[in-house]
């Protein structure tokens, strides 16, 4: 049952926090950041003050330490309201991790000394972590301090500190037992006070001109032993202690939402000025692409989030929050780039330091864009580089720690459990990969066996109301099944007569006295198929070759509807037809009836479906399912949940084809090792597998959705779902052959069904592309 009244209180808050955010923000800073510049000190100390006598000015932490206590969830909604807001953007690594980490590790006597002065503003801090020959492998660093009485000598220097030139304090990393044994032992973490003799800062000029780094020298600087912070020689823990929490907001889901809030307003003025380089059409598309994958952010985020505040440790999912986050945000900038063209050259020095062009240099100009597009290029390398994420992605595939290897269940209730558990062990069982060699190979891909024990297990009347012989079922109780069908590459056409046709019937017009026919497809003893016209877009399923004649006593259809999935094994076909007068009707005809000639084939991937001609066929006016005034939208709705159980279909088909990618990885040496130790190849398992995770929450975020949000919203969500598991399952089937080699080309290899699988699985109910479009029309729509 969802939460009404703390969905409730967040709302409020995410008001609360808009309207002081609208009302406080100097006149000057707002300026200035809507002008694009940069902040400077002086407006950040400003700005923290303002937070700060409103207690917001560290958003994570605890009351006690001056903190507002908010939950991981209030952070986030704060966070995304400040991004969307004219508050100006900085890296506060003081408050966003230093902080933290005093308040876990620190003494209470270094908190009550250090953290005020951070919430003030009366000390700004920077992060001393890299250096010269330390970036990537931190651990190799070489900066020394040595123990003198009550204080430690340091030496070494530190590289890249994000606004170290603002800092008076510094966390640094040091080496404090050269002798220890691993290079990750013997490391200290020390708070230095950057005023001290012997610290030298050099600022850095940034790509964009900008100084947002500094070099430090240290040349015999003495810290006070009381600036240690934990256990000595055991700083490592600490170091890595960007603490999973932090490194979720790294992602900067809140900076990407706000850029594409930016973007979209560009989005009425694509008429290709001087300079643009694309046409609209094409930036129409990518525009929505990059929709689609903030929407995949956010379907990730908010379950991470939540499950970081119920204690959990979403690690795996942070780095990729951050590796999709960060590559976003990149590419969102270079949208802009490639929408503005020439139009963002233009740049002028005085925005560096946050100052607003009085007038603008050059009419039209996308005002001081090459600051922040060259500043987020860093993105992916702070923070642990995007390389240094696929790695952790990596070792988690391969190490067997992901749900690559072992379905999670939690997302199910326990009736859900239940289903999914018996049908997998009965998938296990009974329907191996020679077995279904078998059916697809002898039996034109259908197993009546393997019909009937599916039927037992619940699956053909799950969306069947319990008054009609089913099980009542929703979308959400249906979805885990159908990912398990998919795993096993179920041919019975499952998905095509117990949802997409039992679904027409369901919401029929005129399906009275069709109660027997509800319960002989809810007991697996009738089969149904929607005979309507496959095509790429909503305008060819709208128009089917079948023409309907009321001759004053019948219904006559002409006409022929192809690539009617399960139709060959259907005794009842749900046929789409248009009328003279316009509109579409949808009738109930007998697959036997006098007239229907089935001409059943097999797909390249071992399902069958059939081509459908009728020829006069004659039909009493009952058989009429519904008339013009509904059909369409009937059929489209039936249309939509389909195509999410394909989606989820595909899901399980992926999941899979990953797990037999990884398994052979594992196994198959060359050069004296397995495949699995290439990193150029875990690099692109990481990949596959962050593809199927956005997909798979794209996907199940569509069908929490489902009976919530409006109409046209449930369609964008839907295609949106489609685009993102068409677009991976794609790029997955076709590098899958390739991570195998030879042996994934032959037809005796599992892997090589799954591709083909996936691979025709995407060119049902409308491709990647044809729902990249349709996304884009329902934009347009909504903006007319
Ligand atoms: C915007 C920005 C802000 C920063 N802020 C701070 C800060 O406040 N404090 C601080 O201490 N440091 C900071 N850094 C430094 C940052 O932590 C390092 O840039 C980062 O750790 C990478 O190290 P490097 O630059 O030396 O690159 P290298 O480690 O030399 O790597 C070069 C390239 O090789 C890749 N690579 C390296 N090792 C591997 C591997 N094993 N497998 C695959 N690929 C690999 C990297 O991903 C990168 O693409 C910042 C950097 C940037 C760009």
């Amino acid at each position: 049952m969802p939460d009404h009244s703390r969905a409730d209180r967040l709302e409020a808050f995410r008001q609360e926090v808009r309207s002081f955010l609208r009302e406080v923000v100097p006149p000057d800073i707002r300026a200035a950041s809507r002008a694009h510049c940069l902040v400077t000190r002086e407006q950040a100390v400003r700005w923290q003050r303002i937070l700060h006598a409103r207690g917001w000015a560290a958003p994570g932490w605890p009351r006690e330490y001056g903190g507002p206590g908010w939950s991981l969830v209030e952070q986030a909604i704060f966070r995304e309201e400040l991004a969307a807001s004219d508050a100006p953007r900085y890296d506060n690594l003081g408050i966003d991790t230093i902080g933290p980490t005093l308040i876990r590790y620190g003494t209470p006597e270094q908190c009550r000394r250090f953290l005020p002065g951070m919430l003030s503003f009366d000390d700004f801090w920077a992060q001393g972590y890299s250096e010269p020959d330390a970036g990537s492998d931190l651990a190799s660093l070489r900066t020394v301090a040595r123990r003198d009485g009550d204080e430690w000598v340091v030496n070494g220097s530190k590289i890249w500190q994000t606004l170290g030139q603002w800092a008076n304090w510094a966390l640094v990393l040091v080496r404090t037992d050269p002798s220890a044994r691993r290079k990750q032992e013997g490391i200290s973490v020390l708070l230095m006070d950057l005023r001290t003799p012997g610290v030298t800062v050099r600022p850095i000029r940034f790509i964009n001109g900008a100084h947002f780094h500094v070099q430090m020298f240290f040349d015999d600087v003495r810290v006070p032993a009381a600036n240690l912070v934990g256990v000595e020689h055991a700083g490592w823990s600490i170091a890595k202690g960007l603490l999973v929490i932090e490194r979720l907001f790294v992602a900067r889901v809140g900076d990407c939402k706000a850029e594409l809030a930016s973007v979209a307003k560009l989005a009425g003025k694509w008429r290709p000025g001087p300079g643009a380089q694309i046409d609209d059409a094409l930036l129409a598309r990518r525009h929505a692409e990059l929709d689609i994958r903030m929407r995949a952010l956010e379907a990730a985020w908010w379950p991470a989030v939540r499950f970081a505040e119920q204690g959990g440790s979403p690690e795996l999912e942070a780095s990729l929050l951050k590796l999709d986050g960060n590559l976003l945000l990149q590419d969102l900038h270079t949208f802009k780039l490639d929408a503005l063209g020439a139009r963002t050259l233009p740049f002028d020095p005085r925005a560096i330091d946050g100052e607003p062009s009085p007038e603008p240099l050059s009419p039209g100009h996308a005002e001081n864009f090459p600051l922040h597009y060259w500043r987020y290029r860093g993105i992916t390398l702070a923070g642990g580089s995007s390389e240094i994420q696929r790695q952790i992605v990596a070792k988690a595939v391969f190490g067997g720690l992901t749900e690559i290897d072992r379905p999670r269940q939690d997302q199910m209730d326990e009736q859900q459990a239940i289903m999914d558990g018996t049908l997998r062990r009965w998938l296990d069982k009974h329907y191996g990969f020679e077995r279904r060699r078998e059916t697809v190979a002898a039996r034109d891909g259908f197993d009546p066996a393997a019909w009937a024990a599916l039927a037992e297990l619940g699956l053909t009347g799950l969306l069947i109301p319990e008054c009609d012989g089913g099980l009542g079922g929703t979308l959400s109780d249906l979805m885990p099944l159908l990912e398990a069908l998919g795993e096993a590459l179920v041919v019975e056409p499952m998905l095509w007569s117990a949802v997409l046709g039992t679904q027409v019937l369901l919401g029929a017009e005129n399906a009275e006295g069709r109660e027997p026919l509800l319960a002989a497809l809810a007991s697996g003893q009738a089969r149904c198929a929607l005979a309507y016209r496959e095509g790429q877009s909503r305008r060819d399923v709208h128009h089917p070759e079948t023409v309907a004649r009321w001759d004053g006593a019948h219904w006559r259809l002409h006409g022929v509807n192809r690539l009617v999935m399960g139709a060959a094994q259907a005794q009842h076909l749900f046929v789409t037809a248009c009328l003279p007068e316009g509109g579409l009707a949808l009738f109930d005809v007998p697959s036997q009836a006098a007239g229907v000639g089935l001409r059943a084939y097999q797909l390249h991937d071992g399902r069958s479906a059939a081509d459908i001609r009728f020829d006069n066929v004659e039909l009493p006016a009952s058989a009429l399912l519904c008339g013009a005034d509904h059909a369409t939208a009937l059929l489209d709705d039936a249309l939509e949940l389909a195509t999410l159980a394909l989606c989820a279909e595909s899901i399980g088909a992926m999941r899979r084809s990953l797990a037999l990618t990884v398994e052979y990885m594992r196994m198959r040496k060359q050069f004296g090792r397995t495949l699995s130790e290439q990193q150029v190849l875990q690099h692109r398992v990481a990949d596959h597998y962050r593809g199927w995770h956005a997909a798979r929450q794209l996907v199940r975020e569509a069908v929490a959705g489902w009976s919530l949000v409006p109409p046209a919203e449930r369609s964008r969500r839907v295609s949106a779902a489609k685009y993102m598991v068409g677009h991976a399952s794609r790029v997955l089937a076709l590098d899958a052959l390739q991570l195998h080699g030879a042996i994934g080309m032959q037809d005796e290899t599992p892997i090589s069904h799954y591709s083909k699988r996936l691979m025709a699985n995407d060119a049902l109910l409308g491709n990647a592309s044809a729902h990249l479009g349709r996304f884009v029309d329902a934009d347009h729509r909504s903006q007319a």
